[in-house]
């Protein structure tokens, strides 16, 4: 079986754009390669946050995760500071990288745009990704086709340490490849590009029907639409009817866009028929959340056999790559 890694930060409960976006993919890859999943912790540290807060955030995106059917018994699912030879061997891959390829990465001239003090952290954080993915020999990883380039970095450190430290002809770090995922954007509910937690325009995986239907309901829509005789089109409406496609069933879809083109419902009503399929989805994982958030004890042991399962290859990549480079 090929081995795949993937991490996800740990930014608390996800959310719909998470779930559609990432995770489902998660849940289908988990039975055709051996899964390497993690919450990616060390990467949320290069920003200020607090140790209470993160823990958290650590603990509701693991529950999310599970609740979502990321299946312990199919791969393993950790936290990121659990196997501390991520940070072990980004260290040694940052004695490979060279400094130009990591001031060129747009990711760092985004955040350090973004910052009064630039630290270390940020500018080494693709490093730090390449260790994740190379530390399990993983030779593929789950990307969106908007993703591919950011592993072109991991492939360079792979080439960097292989030409230094193994044989000619028997490289040791395998070069990742994108295995091509297929990805939905999904828009935010104000009807910005994307759904996410800093725009305050998400749905939260977990949240209840109530408070789910109170952010749908005022969701962007055609701005055709004024009254209900107007006639729409699904094509302007793409939070709404990106969320049917995601959530109803095809004969759903079609009618949504029957309907709106004939002006034959209106928009609150598209948007009860969308609530309803969303609740058919997320009920079972609402309610699986809340009995893992009932027995800590499921989670914990969840996380600790995921960290067993990472550290035994980690361990014997460690033994390797030191052996190799004179220091063990
Ligand atoms: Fe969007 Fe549905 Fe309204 Fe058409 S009827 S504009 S698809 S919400």
């Amino acid at each position: 079986m090929p081995r795949i890694f993937s991490g996800i930060q740990p930014s608390g409960e996800l959310h719909i754009g998470n779930y559609l976006g990432a995770i489902k993919n998660w849940v289908a890859l988990q039975a055709q390669y051996e899964s390497i999943f993690s919450v990616v912790d060390l990467h949320a540290i290069t920003v200020t946050y607090t140790p209470e807060d993160l823990r958290r955030r650590t603990r509701e995106m693991a529950i999310s995760l599970l609740a979502a059917g990321v299946d312990p018994q199919q791969c393993a699912l950790f936290v990121q500071s659990a196997v501390p030879e991520h940070a072990e061997l980004q260290w040694i891959f940052n004695t490979v990288t060279p400094l130009g390829e990591l001031e060129r990465q747009t990711q760092f001239k985004d955040k350090a745009s973004r910052q009064e003090q630039v630290m270390a952290g940020i500018l080494n954080y693709p490093v730090l990704q390449a260790a994740d993915i190379l530390l399990y020999l993983a030779d593929r990883v789950p990307v969106g086709e908007d993703q591919v380039q950011h592993l072109e970095l991991s492939r360079v450190i792979a080439r960097n340490w292989n030409s230094r430290f193994a044989p000619a002809d028997q490289p040791y770090f395998p070069e990742p490849q994108p295995q091509l995922t297929p990805t939905r954007r999904i828009v935010g509910l104000d009807g910005s590009a994307k759904m996410s937690k800093s725009l305050n325009n998400t749905i939260g995986l977990l949240e209840t029907p109530d408070e789910m239907w109170a952010k749908l309901r005022p969701a962007v829509t055609d701005p055709a639409r004024v009254k209900k005789s107007d006639p729409g089109s699904p094509d302007n409406c793409a939070v709404v009817f990106g969320l049917h496609k995601a959530f109803s069933t095809q004969e759903t879809v079609a009618e949504v866009e029957t309907k709106c083109r004939g002006a034959a419902w209106g928009c609150v009503d598209c948007k009860k028929a969308l609530f309803e399929h969303m609740n058919a989805e997320l009920t079972p994982i609402r309610s699986r959340a809340q009995a893992l958030a009932e027995q800590p004890r499921l989670v914990d042991d969840a996380l600790e056999s995921g960290a067993e399962k990472a550290r035994t290859i980690a361990r014997q990549t460690m033994a390797h790559v030191k052996e190799q480079m004179g220091l063990a």
